[in-house]
């Protein structure tokens, strides 16, 4: 593990520069600042997905935002009381792997004290699935990506009315990986993406949550499907809802629980 400071940062400078709009939306605004906030970072696994990179880039975008990254490349950290008991948001992208007993409930702990989680596409979803009890943290699964890297996939805004989406149109990513998922009803759904039958035609028409947000006791977790290589995040829209996810994650030690309970099912 290595404590990462300004210096190291400069030396991974512009590898990755960010998509940057000139439009600043109202969401992003309202959404809590980062700001001396403690971020511990956790990446590997599968090395398909580049965790390191994504690490970098991330991490480089959070102390420009004046957070103080911790960054380990070991679920171990979970373990570590010492780390554990002064972060606010941990940011995971670490595919597939193991997870021992004592490190989920280091990271449970973290959750039902407060700390929040936030991640993306596999890093988050296709972790340890040897764990039920951390898929329930998550509210959904990777199943499938149908057709693996396709030319582009639809995402919808499900609702515009919450900080994340605010001001975001629906749009396209292209050429990556569309995420198919098993999905707890109750999440509050910030983003959707349907498929077609040009992969496989019994799924035409099935709409997928793309991103949600949820709490596991008092901890916030945020969630965004798109992810699978770097470039994903030059999309504007990509970029933005990782970002204001990861804002809004980071705040639950800070304010009142909110109930997000967002039930689909009601009797007919
Ligand atoms: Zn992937």
């Amino acid at each position: 593990m290595i404590k990462i400071n300004y210096l190291f940062l400069v030396s991974l400078i512009y590898l990755f520069p960010i998509n940057i709009s000139c439009a600043q939306s109202k969401g992003a605004a309202t959404l809590p600042s980062l700001e001396g906030k403690n971020i511990l970072m956790v990446y590997g696994g599968w090395q398909g997905h580049q965790p390191d990179i994504f690490t970098e880039r991330v991490s480089k975008w959070l102390i420009s935002e004046g957070a103080n990254v911790t960054i380990s490349d070991s679920v171990g950290v979970y373990t570590q009381e010492n780390i554990m008991n002064n972060t606010d948001l941990i940011i995971q992208y670490y595919t597939q792997g193991k997870i021992t007993k004592e490190q989920f409930e280091g990271l449970d702990n973290a959750l039902r004290n407060g700390i929040g989680l936030a991640g993306c596409h596999g890093g988050l979803a296709d972790s340890f699935h040897e764990s039920q009890d951390y898929e329930y943290i998550i509210g959904g699964q990777w199943v499938s990506h149908p057709g693996g890297i396709i030319p582009s996939y639809d995402v919808q805004i499900h609702t515009s009315n919450d900080p994340i989406t605010e001001g975001l149109q629906d749009f396209v990513m292209k050429d990556t990986e569309q995420y198919y998922m098993h999905i707890d009803p109750n999440n509050k759904v910030l983003a959707t993406t349907s498929f077609t039958k040009d992969q496989h035609d019994w799924i035409e028409g099935a709409v997928i949550p793309l991103s949600w947000k949820r709490y596991h006791d008092k901890g916030r977790v945020f969630y965004l499907s798109i992810g699978h290589a770097p470039k994903d995040f030059d999309t504007y829209e990509a970029w933005e809802l990782l970002t204001r996810g990861i804002k809004w994650a980071s705040d639950s030690k800070y304010q009142p629980k909110e109930n997000l309970v967002t039930p689909i099912y009601s009797k007919n």
